[in-house]
């Protein structure tokens, strides 16, 4: 059988793993690989860069082979020692050392199946699973999968070519190059991509004010540090259970329930979530730095149903509770994708010295010389004033189900061909058993990023399909 893998980020590193190893008796597969990126198997984050953009999560859930949680840290071993964040207890390496991982496991599997990659775009795929690449060159294929993740950030204030304007901010290697130590640096968001561009900042130097503009202003939460406990009552297998009585109350419930059986109040968890909408951020920062070894399993309790049992309720959950998420989502995303421990006293450290602040009520970002052509920089008007800045770098990612700019095309001729459908809440489902989507582009699923456990995790469920077919 003809695989097409089309995009050779984790997803499809999680995919050739599996199909490699699944032809140890001798039917491996015949699996081409799509992509243009001079850095295979990295994906977006994983590309080279500066040492301080790091992997935003412990090394037991960033193993890209799925069930063996091991398998990363093992590939890291004694250099993780250089990279310990002692409040965590965990190494947090630079992202482009873990691209190495990711490298390193896809060459072995090509190594050892019968795995190959073709450096190029895709932009069409006819109905007979024909596939055109940007060059011209056409492919033929039995099967398709798409790993195409979720892009670039997009051009919200349509600023992109004004000179100090930075519109993606990886690799902040180059785009941080030209930012002049005393520069007003603005940075528009407030989540892990804006935290990367502060700490990346300090770590080169810089001793201009730093500003990060957003609509909420409110922070990522800080990763508590891991333990062992395993949830009894908030499982996968607890929401199936309940099927079609799944609603936000039951699984309030059953977070209740577990929290009941430790001796928690979920009143005290409630109490904090709604504090983080009004709470200034560098003290939630400060308070979650000095908690990131509790013992309360609450937050922790949360985090992990925001991945795991949240992507099997989310199809099950009526409209008018998924609304409510939705109407959460600023809370709910800075609770399911934490900043790590090491990044949190970095942050801390900025708004100490003054340096950082965060700007909430963001209306919008302009250049001055839209208004006098002579001077440049940008003018940063908020709902409590405006603000100068000399450099504005958009930190702002696509949600998931985004089409990246990149697939735009092949996406279009899929739709075209039949042989996928736009979910009505973004993203795209395949109406044709010979394809699959594996990623944030799959639809229908909650509006939360995917790391890695969740990207491999569907990459394993893929390469099950595709063996048995
Ligand atoms: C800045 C950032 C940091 C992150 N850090 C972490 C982290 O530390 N830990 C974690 O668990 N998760 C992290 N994530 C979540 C991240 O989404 C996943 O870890 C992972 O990158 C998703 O992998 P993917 O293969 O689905 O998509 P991607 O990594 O986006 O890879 C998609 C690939 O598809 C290719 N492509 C696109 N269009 C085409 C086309 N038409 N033809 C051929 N190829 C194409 C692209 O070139 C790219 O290489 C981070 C996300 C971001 C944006």
């Amino acid at each position: 059988m003809r695989i097409a893998i089309i995009g050779a980020g984790p997803a499809a590193v999680g995919l050739v793993d599996t199909l490699a190893r699944s032809g140890a008796d001798g039917a491996a597969p015949d699996v081409v690989v799509f992509d243009p990126s001079p850095h295979s198997w990295r994906g977006r984050p994983y590309a080279p860069d500066l040492d301080s953009v790091l992997v935003n999560v412990p090394p037991a859930i960033m193993s890209v082979r799925h069930g063996d949680r091991e398998h990363y840290a093992s590939w890291l071993g004694e250099r993780g020692a250089a990279h310990l964040d002692p409040l965590l207890g965990a190494p947090l390496v630079p992202r482009a050392l873990y691209g190495e991982y990711l490298e390193q496991t896809a060459e072995k599997a090509m190594a050892a199946g019968n795995v190959r990659l073709v450096r190029a775009r895709v932009v069409a795929v006819t109905g007979d699973l024909r596939i055109r690449t940007e060059d011209g060159r056409e492919h033929e294929a039995d099967r398709l999968v798409l790993c195409v993740g979720s892009g670039t950030p997009a051009d919200l204030h349509g600023l992109d070519g004004t000179p100090g304007y930075v519109t993606d901010p990886y690799p902040l290697a180059r785009t941080l190059a030209d930012v002049r130590p005393e520069a007003s640096v603005a940075i528009i968001g407030s989540r892990l991509t804006a935290v990367d561009v502060a700490v990346s900042l300090a770590a080169r130097g810089h001793a201009g004010p730093i500003s990060l503009v957003s609509r909420g202003g409110m922070l990522p939460h800080v990763w508590l540090r891991p333990d062992d406990h395993r949830p009894t009552r908030l499982t996968v297998e607890a929401v199936e259970a309940l099927g079609a009585d799944v609603t936000l109350a039951s699984l309030r419930d059953l977070l209740r329930a577990e929290l009941d059986g430790l001796g928690e109040d979920i009143g005290d968890l409630e109490a904090d979530l709604r504090a983080a909408a009004t709470e200034a951020p560098a003290a939630r920062l400060r308070r979650q730095i000095e908690t990131v070894g509790t013992h309360s399993q609450a937050r922790r309790l949360l985090q992990d149903a925001c991945h795991g049992v949240m992507a099997s309720a989310w199809p099950l959950l009526p409209e008018a509770d998924r609304a409510t998420l939705r109407r959460h989502a600023r809370l709910a995303v800075s609770l399911a994708s934490p900043m790590v421990p090491v990044n949190a006293v970095r942050m801390l450290a900025l708004y100490d010295s003054g340096q950082l602040d965060s700007l909430a009520d963001v209306r919008s970002v302009r250049s001055v010389r839209s208004v006098r052509a002579s001077e440049g920089g940008f003018i940063i008007e908020t709902g409590g004033g405006t603000r100068h800045a000399d450099v504005v770098v958009n930190a702002v990612n696509p949600p998931p189900g985004s089409v990246p700019r990149a697939a735009a095309e092949l996406v279009g001729t899929l739709l075209r061909e039949g042989l996928a459908a736009r979910h009505p809440d973004g993203g795209i489902l395949p109406s044709d058993p010979r394809v699959h989507v594996v990623g944030d582009l799959h639809g229908g699923r909650p509006f939360l990023t995917g790391g890695i456990p969740d990207v491999v995790g569907a990459a394993a469920r893929t390469a099950r399909a595709l063996t048995r077919a």
